[in-house]
């Protein structure tokens, strides 16, 4: 229809003002569909996913959460610099390592810590010159001021030799945490809850970003708190152990592992109760088969195993996460 026919008669002018509205109703949803587009996406990258056991395809615990090209990681376990850049190599821009400048850590097992002078370190030799950002438990601001001591023969050779590096980007800015919201910015909202890991302080972490929301339980056994923290969060990272290798490790062994961390049963129990949008499977660990050695004991403790007893109790959506996944 021409302009001219929209003017002809008082219908045919109805009928123009109608697909005219029409029109633009359309022209809005599309522009907020594109708009939508362009809105900031989280992305999870699993830098480590590993336990103590120094499995090569398993770096120590680091998840790193990147929002509008920001990281900020939870935990820095072994190895943590070097899986960003391979992270970066594989796309992910914000994890060039001199972009590495927030830490939370969920508690000060070495597993989830003997990154932290890798991510002081390596970024600040490479041009970083913001200080490291960390929160975490008590004792974690003298484990930063430790390390600043223990390498201060580097640090005096790179600021007062040849390399030049600065003066400020090995230094921490640490923060020392109780439950609660602990940090907060354009990206994210971060809050600290305890869970329950032997005699260790220990948080899970809850991120709210644009789009997600984020559950990290570090190590824990099952903890009412993440429950409520998690009801209906897109995404819950857990820490689990398979129940088959359980019966093969000693007495001993068994009361760690109920005192500290997650059976595959409890895990299954508690996302029915959370149902998270996706459960992502970390930190499998093996406790006294690792000490044991064994093929048995391996077995008990794999991935396939840890998937089988999963899918059995759990009817939600679960994968078990590995190193440079990104969900
Ligand atoms: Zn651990
Ligand atoms: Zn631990």
């Amino acid at each position: 229809m021409t302009i001219q026919a929209c003017r002809r008669t008082p219908p045919a002018r109805r009928v123009c003002r109608a697909f005219a509205v029409v029109l633009l109703i359309s022209t809005i949803h599309w522009a907020a569909l594109a708009q939508n587009k362009a809105a900031p996406q989280t992305q999870i990258v699993l830098l480590g996913t590993g336990t103590p056991l120094p499995d090569p395809e398993r770096s120590g615990p680091c998840t790193a959460i990147v929002v509008n090209g920001t990281p900020y990681l939870v935990d820095v376990g072994t190895g943590v610099v070097r899986r960003a850049a391979a992270a970066r190599n594989k796309g992910i821009k914000a994890l060039e390592p001199t972009n590495l400048k927030i830490a939370f850590i969920t508690h000060l097992h070495s597993d989830h810590t003997l990154g932290l002078a890798d991510v002081m370190l390596t970024p600040w030799i490479m041009g970083r010159h913001e200080p490291l950002e960390v929160y975490g438990p008590a004792g974690t601001p003298a484990m930063a001021d430790h390390l600043v001591k223990a390498y201060e023969t580097d640090i005096k050779a790179r600021t007062e030799g040849l390399e030049h590096s600065n003066t400020t980007g090995f230094r921490t800015n640490v923060h020392e945490i109780k439950p609660g919201t602990i940090y907060k910015d354009a990206n994210v909202k971060v809050t600290a809850f305890p869970v329950s890991h032997g005699q260790l302080e220990a948080f899970g972490y809850r991120f709210e970003t644009p789009d997600r929301t984020i559950v990290i339980s570090g190590d824990t056994t099952p903890s009412p708190a993440l429950l409520e923290n998690c009801r209906g969060c897109d995404v819950l990272i857990h820490e689990v152990y398979t129940a088959a290798s359980f019966d093969l490790v000693s007495p001993e062994w068994q009361e760690y592992r109920r005192t500290y961390h997650t059976s595959s049963k409890e895990l299954a129990d508690l996302a029915t109760k959370a149902k998270p949008g996706l459960l992502i499977l970390y930190h499998r660990a093996n406790p006294g088969c690792d000490q044991a050695r064994t093929d048995e004991c391996r077995q008990a403790g794999s991935e396939e195993q840890l998937l089988k007893e999963m899918r059995e109790a759990y009817k939600g959506k679960v994968v078990a996460g590995h190193d440079l996944d990104v969900y």
